[in-house]
């Protein structure tokens, strides 16, 4: 069994980003607080997104920055559309999860990122904050959207989590999923992550991290929160490593009586810290304001041993929240006046508090 030093060894070495056209240097690292700007006030209704949290700066995201903020722009209008017509947060999360795993410019779906072996491994979750009904799946290799699968483990059976073949299994007798090809998440970019993750294994050197992962929190008109999560994990990644993206309490939570949370980062920390779980119960216990919630977790616990990442979230009241112990956080909300806000890096924030 690996022991911490280790395991943050090898996880540090492993960690490439999924940006990968980032030329630039890795920013020194340093004790970053979280700008987070979040909507001044509450949304009546709407969502958060991410595209996953890292060390990098607006330069070294270069040409990718328009396309991503592109992308989720998309994403946070597809959620839009549901909420506006009254539809349910889970289905706005859902449907502005799949944009994003459509899109091969995220570690999720199209553009996960390789193992070890060099295949593809997806995780993904989702839980609905009426019932505290969730869903998860981990290990695919051939589901082009894992968050429908997550979905559907959640409504169409007794379970909350399934991996691999017995999954993909699952998905099979269900129908209504499609399935791709592993040839299908082959990115340009992934694959020459994977192969500096592998250099920098030999020269136990660390490398520039931006995870990608995705994900989504609701709030509808009806009150109900909702929230998803959807990885290709950590490049490099090996033995069938599971991160936290699938955990329900680490990567993904929702409960209407507190708040809704999609996390992103070194999974090891985020399912030992139970983060998203942790920031809802300092939300209900605590009646901590969750923007406090969250920096108290992501900057007060998981800073200081090395947990890499951030969070989105929402509470039953609309408030946002966005943290991060890194340098930047790919983020964007939306409310029911339709107004996308979409930032990347700390410098974002103060653009974002302007009217
Ligand atoms: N949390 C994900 C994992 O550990 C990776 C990420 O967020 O980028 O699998």
């Amino acid at each position: 069994m690996f022991n911490e030093s280790v395991m943050r060894t090898f996880v540090v070495a492993a960690l490439v980003a999924g940006a990968l056209s980032c030329t630039q240097p890795a920013p020194a690292p340093q004790a970053q607080r979280s700008p987070a700007a979040p909507a001044a006030q509450p949304l009546r209704w709407g969502m958060v997104i991410h595209t996953g949290a890292g060390n990098f700066t607006l330069a070294s995201l270069g040409d990718r920055q328009e396309a991503m903020r592109a992308a989720m722009h998309d994403a946070l209008m597809a959620g839009h559309r549901v909420l506006a017509g009254g539809g349910s947060s889970l289905d706005a999360v859902q449907g502005a999860i799949v944009i994003m795993e459509d899109s091969p410019l995220f570690n999720a779906g199209k553009g996960a990122v390789f193992t070890h072996e060099g295949t593809n491994e997806l995780d993904a979750s989702i839980m609905d904050g009426r019932t505290l009904q969730a869903g998860a799946v981990a290990g695919l290799t051939h589901i082009k959207n894992p968050i429908r699968l997550a979905r559907l483990v959640m409504e169409k059976s007794p379970h909350v989590m399934m991996a691999g073949d017995g999954a993909e299994a699952f998905a099979k007798e269900q129908g209504g999923i499609e399935f791709v090809p592993p040839g299908y998440f082959y990115t340009e970019r992934s694959w020459k992550a994977l192969q500096s993750a592998l250099e920098a294994e030999k020269k136990a050197a660390q490398v520039e991290s931006h995870h990608g992962t995705v994900g989504a929190v609701a709030l509808d008109q009806h009150g109900n929160l909702a929230a998803g999560t959807s990885t290709g994990g950590l490049t490099n990644k090996r033995f069938g490593r599971i991160g936290d993206s699938p955990i329900v309490g680490a990567g993904t939570y929702a409960n209407n009586r507190n708040c809704a949370i999609s996390s992103t980062g070194i999974g090891e920390f985020f399912i030992r810290y139970t983060v998203a779980h942790d920031i809802c119960a300092r939300v209900e216990y605590q009646k901590m304001p969750i923007q406090a919630a969250a920096d108290s977790v992501i900057q007060g616990m998981l800073e200081p041993v090395g947990g890499e990442g951030g969070i989105i979230g929402l509470d039953a009241a609309g408030n946002v929240a966005m943290s991060f112990n890194v340098t930047g956080m790919g983020r964007g909300y939306i409310g029911s006046d339709g107004r996308a806000v979409i930032q990347f890096t700390a410098d974002d924030a103060a653009a974002a508090k302007q009217p």
